[in-house]
């Protein structure tokens, strides 16, 4: 007869079997009452929405301008695959790869596992076992946010020198840090290793 599995209390060390929970529910030890684990709020199809709706936002972000600058008639405007490029050639490599790495490369590689790992039913447990690790060592170097907060403080320090005129990547950019936010509370690891079948 199939038992649910055995999880040790963090604080107090109990073991005790899990018990399926609600959406939004809390498991909490027998003994001291420490939190065990939680079922997210919303669904699997909640945060799948989400990872697509930001994966199209991202892909539209990459695409077009993210500024443009117009100054004694003259307009330029630039992608931020463009800036990083410039960056490069402008002998300031660490800036350019830190840029492409943290606004580029690990969002865009956390999506498409994010949404792999929801959306398929035929993958191994080592496959996504590996996905699911990257995904959570990954989140700490998406650094959106920090990318918007140094991209508005030059926009208000540039705007005494030039007209700045705000591309569609930079609204793509602002509508991405509610969506990861979001995603960040919706995500919950703890389900997808519980869905991963046990190695024999
Ligand atoms: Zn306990």
């Amino acid at each position: 007869m199939p038992t649910n599995p055995l999880i040790a209390c963090h604080d107090c060390d109990l073991v005790q079997h899990e018990v399926p929970l609600p959406l939004g529910g809390v498991a909490t030890c027998a003994r001291c009452g420490a939190v065990l684990y939680r079922s997210s709020r919303y669904g699997k199809s909640h945060t799948l929405a989400l990872c697509i709706t930001a994966a199209i936002l991202l892909v539209i972000a990459n695409i077009f301008p993210i500024i443009g600058i117009e100054s004694q008639g003259n307009r330029h405007q630039s992608t931020l695959f463009g800036a990083v490029q410039t960056l490069w050639q402008e002998d300031m490599g660490l800036i350019a790869g830190l840029v492409f790495f943290t606004i580029l490369l690990v969002p865009a590689l956390e999506l498409t596992l994010l949404i792999w790992l929801h959306v398929t039913s035929r993958i191994t447990s080592g496959l996504a076992a590996l996905a699911l690790r990257l995904v959570v060592a990954m989140q700490p170097w998406r650094m959106v946010e920090v990318f918007m907060l140094g991209l508005l403080v030059s926009v208000v320090k540039l705007s005494h020198l030039a007209h700045i005129v705000p591309g569609v990547a930079l609204w793509c950019f602002a509508a991405l840090l509610p969506l990861f936010a979001l995603l960040n509370t919706t995500f919950n690891p703890r389900e997808l290793w519980a869905a991963m079948p046990l190695k024999q």
